[in-house]
């Protein structure tokens, strides 16, 4: 299987032959048609898999496939547990999308709030994010979730762990309901299970 055979669009293409990528590795093959169909996932994936093009790379997709909205909202949020997995994500995320005209970016508590109202207010399309400064900002005004097409939450057993489940049923709480749902983790306790029942519809399961 190749990327192309996965029908993503030519600039993702290009972007991931520049990575230097040849195959999709097994959580991609696996995870990038269901989410192209418009399916939730459910995937069980530990770091190193891939998992992150996993789920950027058909949600860059999906978001090429209409025109960029008027403002740029939030078209996609993907919740990470750590600033440092949330600055990674981002660096994928850019890199992924460096020949579409999508922009995105990270925010993070521990810095000032300040700069990262100033970005946000001239628009992205895709919003990488730890639970808490996510939900200062936007309790600042500093967003709108109104235009919020996909969730993704990555690593949701470290979230977990880490005591995000309150903050993150707060963000739930907060997007429109039609939207498209994505969970990594690479653990499935019960509570990971419950959440996922809480907020996925009709999930499909993929393994890394
Ligand atoms: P992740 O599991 O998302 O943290 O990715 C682990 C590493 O694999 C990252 O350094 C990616 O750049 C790299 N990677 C992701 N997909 C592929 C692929 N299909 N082929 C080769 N390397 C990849």
């Amino acid at each position: 299987m190749s990327f192309k055979s996965l029908g993503l669009n030519e600039a993702l293409l290009k972007a991931i032959s520049k990575k230097g990528y040849t195959t999709p590795s097994p959580i991609q093959q696996k995870a990038i048609p269901k989410i192209l169909e418009g399916r939730d996932v459910l995937a069980s994936a530990q770091t190193g898999t891939g998992k992150t093009a996993g789920f950027t790379l058909p949600m860059l997709d999906i978001m090429l496939q209409s025109k960029p909205l008027h403002k740029r909202p939030i078209r996609a949020l993907i919740l990470t547990p750590t600033r440092e997995l949330a600055a990674q994500v981002m660096d994928d995320v850019r890199s992924y999308s460096e020949f579409t005209d999508l922009r995105s970016m990270v925010v993070f508590g521990g810095v000032n709030a300040n700069p990262q109202i100033k970005t946000l207010r001239q628009g992205v399309d895709v919003l990488v994010a730890t639970p808490g400064r996510l939900l200062d900002l936007h309790s600042q005004g500093a967003m709108s979730f109104n235009k919020v097409e996909f969730l993704v939450l990555d690593e949701a057993d470290r979230m977990l762990d880490m005591g995000f489940l309150r903050d993150i049923k707060k963000v739930l709480a907060l997007l429109p309901s039609k939207r498209q749902n994505l969970l990594f983790s690479a653990t499935f306790s019960k509570e990971i299970k419950k959440l996922a029942g809480s907020f996925l519809t009709n999930p499909v399961m993929v393994e890394a």
